[in-house]
């Protein structure tokens, strides 16, 4: 069996290490907002050339926090236009909603699957007062755009960097684009923690300063509170870990890059089958792999196939936001390009500890499907 992503064997490379960040927090009788909390948010803004990295309790919270606190310093008011592509993780669009704030879908790059600076351009209101820019799979929105449009028209940028810690293009990473932006560490992230986390990055003395105490009841100091907070803090626990892990990000972004790379090869000229366009991208791109996505046509019956032989394939995502019961308003709208690319999309297995003779397996058996 090939499976997806196997987090029991990536933990257990780092198994020695992390029981040791695990006893360290146990012994020291200090669990929230400590010294591993610090030393992680400091290396963590360092490794995404950030000023200011914020832990908090997962990647949603990330989002919606940042969103809360531009209205806490009255960037944004209730109704303001938010764009953000039609085909993101429902997460993006969720931290929206949670602010009174409108969500503007726009349909992504059909090659890239990221926001198509053109149809954002077609987007900007007197009410837009935000991008927010997705990374999908690993890869890049078109930031120089984005930002480009963004001063022009005088708009605040947030980036979801939830599937691209580690992602740059002209040697700037995710997190060091916007004004702010939001990581997750959910366990089978990129960077994941042995639990839920997350964190924001922003160069943005006060917007820091704000979110600091929006994650901890609004209080900057105990007992003293100055906004309506919430709690949504990264465990020292948690923070420990991913100290141990942030080690070894850039080993393990290498070792799925040699992956993408065995598919991209071996995969190529198959008819019906569309892989990643690698080659429309600038070389100075570094595309993260956090998902490996082809497309097909045929992808149910390959999906099948796949599973038939043994190989866990998944479906990033099978159902567009505007499909959700959740958004029934938007249930009527016509997103085309997003519903084209959520019938057709298959995510292959990638880990940095998958084998090369296995990801050439795969490539085999998916050769074998469209002879
Ligand atoms: C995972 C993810 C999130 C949410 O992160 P959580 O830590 O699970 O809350 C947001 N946006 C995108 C694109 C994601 O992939």
């Amino acid at each position: 069996m090939i499976n997806f992503l196997d987090l029991k064997q990536i933990n257990a490379q780092y198994r020695e290490e992390l029981i040791n960040a695990c006893t360290r927090v146990i012994d020291s009788g200090w669990y929230i907002n400590g010294n591993e909390l610090d030393l992680f948010e400091n290396n963590f803004a360092k490794y995404c050339g950030a000023k200011h990295a914020i832990g908090v309790a997962n990647g949603l919270d990330a989002l919606t926090l940042v969103l809360r606190a531009w209205k806490e310093l009255g960037e944004l008011n209730d109704g303001d236009e938010v764009i953000v592509p039609a085909n993101t993780y429902i997460a993006s669009i969720l931290a929206i909603s949670a602010n009174n704030l409108k969500p503007i879908l726009v349909e992504p790059d059909i090659n890239t699957y990221n926001l198509d600076p053109k149809l954002v351009g077609e987007k900007i209101t007197s009410k837009t007062k935000v991008i927010l820019a997705v990374h999908l799979y690993g890869q890049l929105a078109d930031m120089p755009s984005i930002s480009q449009l963004a001063r022009k028209y005088n708009l605040l940028v947030l980036e979801d960097s939830a599937q691209a810690h580690g992602a740059e293009i002209e040697g700037t990473r995710a997190g060091g684009w916007g004004d702010a932006s939001g990581f997750s560490f959910y366990p089978g992230k990129n960077l994941g923690a042995l639990g839920d986390g997350g964190a924001i990055t922003t160069n943005n003395d006060t917007l820091a300063e704000v979110l600091k105490a929006l994650r901890n009841y609004g209080s900057h100091e105990k007992y003293i509170n100055k906004y309506k907070g919430v709690n949504s803090r990264l465990d020292e626990i948690q923070a420990a870990c991913l100290n141990v892990k942030l080690k070894y990000l850039d080993d393990t972004i290498n070792s799925r890059r040699n992956i993408a790379q065995v598919y991209q090869t071996n995969l190529n000229n198959i008819s019906g089958l569309i892989l990643p366009k690698i080659e429309d991208i600038p070389n100075n791109l570094r595309h993260v792999w956090h998902l490996y996505v082809i497309r097909s046509e045929q992808r149910e019956k390959l999906h099948h196939f796949l599973s038939k032989n043994d190989i866990q394939a998944l479906i990033h995502y099978p159902i567009p936001p505007h499909q959700q019961l959740a958004y029934a308003e938007w249930n009527n709208l016509r997103f085309p390009i997003s519903d084209k690319i959520h019938n057709e999309v298959l995510s292959l297995p990638i880990s940095p500890y998958l084998s090369e003779d296995k990801a050439f397996f795969v490539c085999e058996k998916i050769m074998s499907f469209f002879k």
